[in-house]
Parts: C-alpha cells; structure tokens; sequence
C-alpha cells in the first residue's frame, strides 16, 4: 500500500466506495466522476503506479482484471459493447497513480478520443 493513495485506501476499504465486485487481488468501483451510463474503474488490490509497472509476477493479477470486466459487461449488460481504458503518464490524462481501468458503456462511444 502506497502512502496517500486513494485507490489503495478505496481497496483496502478505509475509504468508503461502493465496491461492485471482489476477487482476491481486483476490486470494482464506480469512478466519481462518471463519463457514460456506466463508468466503472477496476483495479489490482496492491499498488502499481500504471501499465507500465506490470511485472512478470502480474500474470494471475491481469487474469483476474479480463475476469472481473468480462463479469461487470455481464452484470451491467454490456452485450453491445463497452470500452476499456487505462491512461498511463500525464500526457494521456492520467490523475491517480495507482493502475486502474476504465470501463465505460451504456451509451455509443466515439474514436479516437481526445
Ligand atoms: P485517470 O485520469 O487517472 O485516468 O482516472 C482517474 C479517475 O479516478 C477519474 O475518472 C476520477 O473521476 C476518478 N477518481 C478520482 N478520485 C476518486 C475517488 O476518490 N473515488 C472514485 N470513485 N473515483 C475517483
Ligand atoms: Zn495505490
């Protein structure tokens, strides 16, 4: 657990977030700002600052990530089709370093992105 982290906080449930699904090293949540109908952001448990962190003990960890947004397009009927996104470094927008995954849907999305 990284110090001053939200997302570690979010995941060890010392700050309240109304977790949508739970596996041994993932968890669910939706993001507080929501950019569709459905904008859930998953994470690995451990703290990993971005993509670019992943090491070769991540194997299982990413596993559980495909299993978790396979269940969450189910849970949220995702059947037409939704968006996964990580933004890795400030050029890309991302705010939180703590490797998450943004999984957006319920509405038609537009390509490319800003
Ligand atoms: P990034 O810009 O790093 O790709 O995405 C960070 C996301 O985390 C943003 O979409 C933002 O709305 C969301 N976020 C930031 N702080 C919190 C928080 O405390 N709780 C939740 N649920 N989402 C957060
Ligand atoms: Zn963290």
């Amino acid at each position: 657990m990284a110090p001053d982290c939200i997302f570690c906080k979010i995941a060890a449930k010392e700050v309240a977030s109304d977790i949508v699904y739970e596996s041994d090293q993932v968890v669910a949540f939706p993001d507080i700002n929501p950019q569709a109908p459905v904008h859930l952001l998953v994470i690995p448990k451990k703290h990993i600052a971005n993509i670019g962190e992943i090491g070769s003990e991540d194997q299982d960890l990413l596993y559980q990530i495909g299993e978790a947004v396979k269940k969450l397009a189910e849970q949220y009927q995702l059947e037409d089709g939704y968006r996964l996104v990580t933004n890795c470094g400030t050029a890309a927008g991302q705010t939180v370093n703590h490797l998450h995954f943004h999984l957006l849907g319920g509405r038609n999305l537009t390509w490319p992105p800003g």
